[in-house]
Parts: structure tokens; C-alpha cells; sequence
């Protein structure tokens, strides 16, 4: 069963790219040198019972991401 995409909201966004300082937090790639949309994305799946605590999310380019 596919659980939908979630859209989180510009502040969250905001938040978690500052933190991870605007570079993906799996392979570094700074945001400005990607041709890939960053997203959000969640460290535990919520299939496997993640949630959308700011602990469980990660700023992640397109290729880390699965895009
Ligand atoms: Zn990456």
C-alpha cells in the first residue's frame, strides 16, 4: 500500500533546509551547484512507522531522493 507524498508547509521547508544548511544531508551536494529539485524527505518511511517529527526529516536532493 503506497502512502501518499506529503506536502509540507514553506516554514517547515525553510527549517529543515536552513539546518541542513542547504546542502543534501546524504551526499552534500549544495542546493546552488544541483539541477535538482531539494525535498524534504523522511529518514524512517512513514510505511515503516516514521512520522514527521523534524528529527525524522532530512533535506535531500533529487538523486538521494529517488526522484
Ligand atoms: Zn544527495
Amino acid at each position: 500500500m503506497a502512502v501518499p507524498r506529503r506536502k509540507f508547509a514553506l516554514s517547515k521547508r525553510l527549517f529543515i533546509a536552513t539546518r541542513a544548511d542547504f546542502v543534501c544531508e546524504y551526499c552534500h551536494t549544495p542546493e546552488d551547484f544541483s539541477p535538482d529539485l531539494f525535498n524534504i524527505e523522511h529518514v524512517i518511511p512513514l510505511l515503516h512507522d516514521g512520522t514527521d517529527e523534524d528529527n525524522n526529516l532530512a533535506y535531500a536532493c533529487g538523486g538521494c531522493n529517488g526522484n
